[in-house]
């Protein structure tokens, strides 16, 4: 069996919730809590879910530019979490990141070519002649040409602009790719361009990917596998096929049912979620989900589902399934 590119184990991000003038912690928004996933290399691994979930708390810490409150990030063969500040940044340039917005990424003031160049500069690169040459290489590999070395990021579309965003973190030559929300600001036909490049890049570089997104719909080609996420943990996690054509969780399917189906004649039911996300600072009791769940039983307020095996592979953590929630759903009742 191949050892996973990344391997991620209980991280927590909790952040402290302060009151008064002396600030004194009143409690804590569980960001991310206790999430574990694996990223096998070539592979792409979809994290969904919806705004305030986590799913961008967890690609930060992935690359520590935020720091896990507990847990372990395991990167080829290297357990990240436990570096010095020095070796962190070195191993950087094998973790990049592709960000939703990348004009807020891209300094206005500085030319593509000085954009594009920094990241090589920072890894050693001395010579302005080789970076420049290495400019010109990527913007054609991304599908722009090398006048727009000269140009500021003001001058380019969004789509051309997440291009450029892409070409940056290509600069480095890195293993993995967090991307947060790549496509999301962009219009659907140039979701369609960008995502394609995207596929492309991971063949010729042999490149593994995160993908982090709210919708399933953006996630499902690009996907080998997707975790979804709810209110900072992992509710499901399966093959991609597997997850779109039988999804567990009433999460998952509620969000499945709101992706547009291309068939004109294929009449999908859509599974309205009831209420808003709950305030992670205040976080329903046993599954957190609860509040919004048609299938909701009395086991669901108080019992924490695990995250369970189903088939291989597939994985759920909802009290609908399992041996174990059945007896707990029993001892609720009283009949055990
Ligand atoms: Fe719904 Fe209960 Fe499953 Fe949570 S554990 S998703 S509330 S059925």
């Amino acid at each position: 069996m191949t050892k996973p590119l990344l391997r991620v184990e209980g991280l927590k991000k909790y952040f402290p919730i302060k009151k008064g003038l002396l600030g004194r912690t009143v409690g804590q928004v569980k960001a991310v809590d206790d999430v574990s996933f694996y990223v096998n290399k070539g592979e792409t691994l979809g994290i969904v879910g919806e705004s305030g979930c986590g799913k961008s708390t967890t690609g930060r810490m992935l690359m520590r530019l935020l720091e896990p409150t507990e847990g372990k990030v395991e990167f080829d063969g290297k357990d990240l979490t436990s570096l010095s500040v020095g070796d962190m940044r070195k191993t950087r340039s094998d973790i990049q990141m592709v960000f939703q917005d990348p004009y807020a990424s891209l300094n206005p003031r500085h030319t593509i070519e000085k954009i594009l160049g920094e990241p090589l500069l920072v890894h050693g690169v001395k010579s302005a002649k080789e970076r420049r040459k290495k400019v010109h290489e990527f913007l054609e590999i991304v599908g722009l040409s090398t006048f727009h070395a000269r140009r500021y990021p003001h001058q380019f579309s969004g789509g051309q602009r997440q291009r450029i965003g892409i070409a940056r973190a290509l600069m480095t030559n890195p293993k993995l790719i967090i991307a947060d929300e790549p496509v999301s600001a962009l219009d659907v036909s140039i979701q369609a361009q960008v995502l394609n490049l995207m596929q492309d890049l991971q063949k010729e570089f042999d490149l593994t990917y995160i993908f982090i997104a709210h919708d399933l719909g953006v996630v499902r080609h690009i996907s080998d596998r997707v975790a979804v996420m709810y209110l900072g943990k992992i509710v499901e996690v399966s093959y991609s096929e597997d997850l779109y054509t039988n999804p567990l969780h009433p999460y998952t399917q509620a969000l499945l049912s709101a992706v547009p189906v291309p068939d004109p004649d294929f009449e999908k039911k859509e599974i309205l979620l009831e209420g808003d996300i709950p305030n992670p600072a205040d976080p329903p009791t046993g599954c957190t989900f609860h509040t919004r769940c048609s299938h909701m039983m009395d086991i669901c307020t108080v019992a924490i589902p695990q995250l369970q095996e189903m088939e291989e592979g597939h994985s759920v953590a909802c009290h609908l399934y399992g041996e174990i929630s059945n007896n707990d759903i029993k001892k609720m009742e009283g009949s055990l």
